[in-house]
């Protein structure tokens, strides 16, 4: 079936983050942000180096202290020594002006800096604060992000908003203000920063909060009154399954409304688990939406009483796991590789069907009978794969129509 995309993109001012181009016609980005102490060159060189292999285009990190500003240099050495170009974003809290003054290593290694105006200063500090940092982003010609978050909004600019509200002859709800004063932190903030000098082809607007529906507010008033392109993500989405459909919800709204032009999802990882899933989230809502494509997508039925038996779910997983593991080779031998389909379906109720419709599937017969899978390529049955061995012949035919239909382009 056709994914075709219906979105109208919403027109941005376009940015250009280390390499790669951000809004105007540029595909939306995916980003993502380390937990590792920046301080530890080893661990988050590891740990850039790992998302940015799993797609992610920017990848953020925290520059808390002295230490870890005197290792940002370092960080981008390893990296472009390793052959990891991907642009490093810093994230700036409340010293953020005395490090990049102090560190100029340390500035001119980013790509981008983060700045959260709840966060540059307080009183008269504040707006000589962020002054230092709009002045050192316009000496090293580097973008930023005005990032607000709603756990950190201005508390001045607050106060001030809330107290003409209970002025007015007809006051708004209290969380409706907060939402305005969310939105009038961003676009006051990126006007001070051009009053200053910095290019609005070099900000880039966000307004994070943590519920669904007060981001798409936000969002929707942030998108009619600025052309600043705008970073996307529900912050602190939470764990599992619970982070990945708030996040899904909030930004597949957004998204189909043409607004957002780098997106994040922020996962809280489960102890071990992997930083990267948070990227294959977000390329996954991106090609599930039909905007972006990152790797071949598998159609797999949910299975259900005709396949109680775990061939069919060892199968599905095994040929998703395998496509994404070779992702990082097919897509530079392979372009294209990645708008491939393949269906591997449990049974004859609607395994043909799907399978016809995807470039290569595969069908089980359901429960009780002996493994005995149709195979249709470019909507033909080709073969009928027969044995233990199913999964590790598919895989082989995956691999010989990747190679006949997007080798020697
Ligand atoms: S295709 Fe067959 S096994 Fe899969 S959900 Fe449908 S009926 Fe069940």
């Amino acid at each position: 079936m056709s994914n075709q995309t219906l979105i109208q993109r919403r027109q941005t001012v376009p940015v250009v983050i280390g390499n790669l181009n951000v809004g105007g016609n540029a595909p939306v980005r995916v980003q993502s942000m380390t937990n590792t102490d920046t301080a530890d060159i080893e661990s988050t060189v590891t740990q850039c180096a790992e998302l940015a292999r799993a797609g992610s285009e920017f990848v953020r990190i925290t520059v808390n202290n002295e230490t870890a500003a005197a290792a940002v240099p370092r960080i981008r050495e390893r990296l472009d020594s390793m052959g990891v170009p991907v642009p490093l974003i810093g994230d700036f809290h409340f010293n953020g002006h005395r490090l990049l003054s102090d560190y100029p290593a340390c500035a001119e290694a980013l790509a981008k800096y983060r700045i959260n105006p709840g966060n540059v200063g307080r009183g008269e500090k504040r707006d000589a604060q962020f002054a230092t940092m709009i002045e050192i982003a316009c000496r090293y010609d580097r973008p930023v992000r005005i990032g607000v978050n709603w756990g950190s909004l201005d508390p001045e600019l607050v106060v001030r908003m809330m107290d003409d509200n209970a002025k007015s002859p007809s006051p708004k709800p209290a969380d409706e203000v907060m939402r305005e004063a969310m939105v009038e932190s961003a676009v006051s903030s990126a006007l001070r920063a051009e009053e200053l000098g910095l290019g609005r082809d070099h900000i880039i607007l966000s307004c994070k909060m943590s519920g669904v529906q007060d981001l798409i507010a936000v969002y929707r008033m942030l998108a009619a009154r600025t052309d600043h392109a705008l970073h996307l993500g529900l912050t602190e989405a939470g764990m599992g399954s619970k982070g990945i459909v708030a996040s899904t919800a909030a930004l597949s709204v957004l998204l189909q409304e043409g607004i957002g032009d780098t997106i994040r999802v922020s996962l809280t990882p489960s102890p071990g688990e992997s930083r990267t899933r948070e990227v294959v989230v977000a390329q996954e809502i991106l090609q599930t939406m039909g905007m972006r494509s990152f790797a071949p997508m598998v159609t797999a039925c949910p299975g259900c009483g005709r396949t109680t038996s775990t061939v069919f779910q060892e199968l599905a997983e095994d040929i998703q796991d395998y496509l994404r593991d070779q992702m990082p080779v097919w897509r530079e031998t392979y372009p294209g590789v990645e708008t491939l389909q393949v269906a591997v379906m449990g049974c004859v109720v609607n395994g043909p069907g799907e399978s016809k419709h995807a470039n290569i599937g595969i069908s089980l017969p359901g429960t009780g009978e002996q493994p005995s899978a149709p195979v249709y390529i470019d909507g033909e049955k080709v073969t009928t794969l027969k044995g233990a061995d199913i999964a590790e012949r598919f895989k082989t035919m995956v691999n010989d129509y990747i190679v006949q239909r997007f080798g020697h382009q």
